[in-house]
């Protein structure tokens, strides 16, 4: 594909490229349920939740509709048990981001007696809250002049510059924030952060950027758009390989409950060493993926012979309500569904 070139530098020509990049905006934006409205909360929940979790899952199976359903605001995420928290919270996995999100509610009910905090250095003081959700709260909610760049603004900016260097080392965040913070229309940072990102997830894509259409393709410095962002290798996945026990007696099954920091508050099936299992029946074996681990899960038909020093077991009927991680949830009820045959 030929790039078309670029006549015009974007940071250099900042209020050209505003109007052209917002000009776009207006007659292409796309609507979501968290750009309907301006309420703090349902801005920080849309944009923790959309942290790890892409806009078309979110949308799909309406999670930002129910979990403001659920919580609609921070009085009422303050005083819910951790429970019901994971459980709103169940499918959308890293868990640690709906803890915090209910610290930061308790945090602005007893620090802030209750109003939110609009500007991007108070709010980064949050639980939970880094730069990009302190500024896409004081912009989205506030409409102040707080710049953003996630992933989507990181790639379009490195483009635009032509930035031939790790845009998440601690030297290329500073160049990307910064480029970020000059280019903003801080009369209308609302609409121009949201643009920006939207630039980002439709027509600058990762793989296949749509340059010969790109609303900004004559501020755009670089000649080989796919080469870039330039980032860091991935963290690699740990494999582990679990052993547990699958029991049911009266339609019941036996779960434990995990204190281990991967699985803190969670129901789960009682684990113990291959060892332990290695004389039991072989029931079936599955692998999943969760946060950074790659799982195999060996199952077998026992009851565990003992209890673990901070384990806990109960006979659980009803799964619905409770908070189970969901590889395990549906192993639970592919193996129920299984016995009832
Ligand atoms: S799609 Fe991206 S790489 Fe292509 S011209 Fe637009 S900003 Fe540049």
């Amino acid at each position: 594909m030929d790039k078309p070139r670029a006549h015009y530098h974007p940071v250099k020509n900042k209020r050209q490229f505003r109007n052209t990049l917002l000009g776009w905006f207006q007659e292409n934006a796309k609507s979501y349920p968290w750009r309907e409205t301006t309420d703090p909360w349902a801005i920080l929940v849309s944009e923790i939740m959309l942290q790890q979790t892409t806009v078309a899952s979110v949308i799909a199976n309406h999670r930002f509709e129910n979990f403001l359903h659920e919580f609609p605001n921070i009085e009422a995420i303050s005083v819910a048990s951790e429970e019901k928290v994971l459980r709103a919270w169940e499918g959308l996995g890293y868990y640690n981001r709906v803890r915090n999100l209910q610290k930061a509610a308790q945090t602005i009910l007893q620090d802030y007696e209750g109003k939110f905090p609009s500007d991007a250095e108070t709010l980064e003081t949050l639980p939970g809250v880094g730069r990009y959700t302190a500024g896409a709260v004081s912009s989205f909610a506030f409409d102040h002049p707080a710049p953003i760049v996630d992933g989507n603004i990181a790639r379009v900016l490195s483009r635009l510059l032509d930035y031939h260097k790790e845009v998440d080392s601690t030297e290329g965040q500073k160049v990307i924030w910064k480029t970020a913070g000059e280019l903003l229309a801080p009369s209308k940072a609302r609409l121009f952060n949201s643009a920006l990102m939207e630039l980002g997830q439709t027509i600058c894509s990762s793989k296949s950027p749509a340059c010969l259409v790109c609303p900004v393709q004559s501020f755009c410095q670089t000649k080989s758009p796919s080469s870039l962002p330039i980032k860091k290798p991935r963290k690699k996945f740990v494999q582990i390989d679990e052993h547990a026990f699958f029991w049911i007696e009266n339609k019941r099954i036996l779960l434990s409950r995990g204190h281990d920091s991967r699985r803190k508050g969670f129901w789960k099936l009682p684990l113990r060493s291959p060892e332990e299992c290695s004389h039991l029946d072989f029931l079936s074996q599955h692998r999943y993926t969760i946060t950074h681990h790659r799982v195999t899960l060996y199952l077998y038909h026992a009851k565990p012979p003992h209890l673990l020093e901070d384990e806990e077991y109960h006979f659980i009927s009803e799964l619905s309500n409770l908070p189970i991680a969901t590889p395990i949830r549906k192993i639970l009820s592919a193996k129920v569904s299984e016995l009832e045959r």
